[in-house]
């Protein structure tokens, strides 16, 4: 009898552990997602570790090798029979406004690089050469340009996981999913009993876990970005992470992706803020005055799941072994989510994980 795995949760963890699970015909496996709020399909799609000033090195170790997990993840994608990948390599500069930041920014990554093949060509790109890169950019900024800084079309990736993982053989129901006592997971007035469990579900593990008695360190953070289809020609431009909060993360045909928020006490709301979205277009026209003739032709909201360390945590519950979490990605999420998902898969087979997840337990996370 095949083993039965159940999946709350249908993010960039869930949908990737689903992916993976499935290539193996002894797992019958179930996803449920409820559509809601999900990080992944809001999200910006920056994938750049490498050079974030964040000191914690847990956190730099888990999304500088999630970075380097997408070239295996697309290896993996493009040979299950996908063309149009969601992922491309088309570099990143991060901009500091004062020229000792930038040297001392470029110093990190010259660092980091003798660990990071990745990161790639690295140069400081002075203010008045930053058009060659994006003609339309007026700024008095420098900029570090790593050549290795990738961006993911969240969305695009979701949908291909899911489409390979259903021709799998794999199920997905989409609706509200409540955790047991039992051993089983109840969705849509169905009882689904499982062998493993995979919670997944970014901010709403809390919710999840609950009622079973356990409590869980994972604040909500609302995030909102909106989208600018323009005439630029925008394929090839790297990603820009502006100093301040506003990033703007050039797609195909003109998209530009601007943002994003980072909103504390505001709960769980999905509400799109339009004031707050106009003065993240304005500020950004600050860097792309041609942006004021293009209107807003998209806008996403979606929540971050935050722990009180701002670490994110995965792996099994320690009572309960067949009962396995990931949460807490915040902002870097996009970046370490694939790869955490691919340890979780690898984990519930019985296969080598070269990775030490123990920096990551959900003991000290979750407690009763
Ligand atoms: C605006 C924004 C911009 C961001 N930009 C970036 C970026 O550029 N780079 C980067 O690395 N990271 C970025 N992030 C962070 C990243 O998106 C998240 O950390 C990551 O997507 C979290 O993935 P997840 O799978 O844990 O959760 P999610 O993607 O939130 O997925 C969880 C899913 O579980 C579902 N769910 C919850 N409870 C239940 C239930 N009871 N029943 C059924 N379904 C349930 C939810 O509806 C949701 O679909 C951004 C986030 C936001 C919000």
């Amino acid at each position: 009898m095949k083993k039965e795995i159940v999946i709350i949760g249908g993010g960039i963890v869930g949908s990737t552990a689903a992916f993976y699970l499935s290539n193996h015909a002894e797992y019958q496996i179930t996803l449920i997602d409820n559509g809601q709020g999900t990080a992944t399909r809001a999200a910006a799609g920056i994938i750049c570790p490498w050079l974030s000033q964040r000191r914690n090195q847990d956190w730099y170790h888990l999304t500088a090798q999630g970075a380097n997990f997408y070239l295996q993840l697309m290896k993996d994608l493009s040979q299950a029979g996908m063309e149009q990948l969601p992922y491309h390599q088309t570099g990143t500069l991060v901009f500091k406004n004062q020229p000792h930041l930038l040297e001392k920014l470029y110093r990190l990554a010259m660092e980091r690089r003798q660990k990071a093949d990745m990161i790639g060509y690295l140069e400081i790109v002075e203010e008045e050469n930053l058009k060659q890169f994006i003609p339309v950019l007026e700024t008095q900024q420098g900029a570090v340009l790593t050549s290795g800084g990738g961006r993911l079309d969240g969305s695009a990736l979701l949908d291909s996981l899911q489409e390979l993982f259903i021709q799998n053989g794999g199920t997905i129901i989409k609706g509200q999913a409540q955790l047991s006592s039992k051993k089983t997971v109840l969705i849509n007035h169905q009882e689904l009993s499982y062998d493993q469990v995979i919670l997944s579900a970014g901010a709403w593990l809390t919710q999840i876990l609950e009622p079973l008695g356990y409590k869980v360190d994972i604040k909500p953070q609302k995030g909102q970005l909106l989208e600018v289809t323009t005439d630029f020609s925008t394929t090839q431009w790297p990603g820009c992470m502006l100093h301040g909060e506003i990033d703007i993360l050039p797609f195909e045909q003109g998209r530009l992706v601007i943002g994003a928020s980072h909103e504390n006490n505001m709960g769980y709301d999905l509400e799109v803020d339009e004031q707050l979205i106009t003065d993240m277009k304005t500020t950004a026209s600050q860097f792309i005055p041609s942006l004021e003739n293009y209107p807003i032709s998209n806008t996403r909201v979606g929540i971050r799941a935050y722990t009180s360390d701002f670490l994110p945590f995965y792996g099994a519950l320690s009572d309960q072994p067949s009962i396995w979490v990931a949460s807490g990605l915040g902002s870097s999420g996009l970046t370490s989510g694939p790869f955490i998902g691919w340890q979780i898969a690898r984990e519930i087979l019985g296969l080598e994980n070269p990775f030490d997840m123990s920096p990551f337990s959900p003991d000290k996370y979750i407690t009763k």
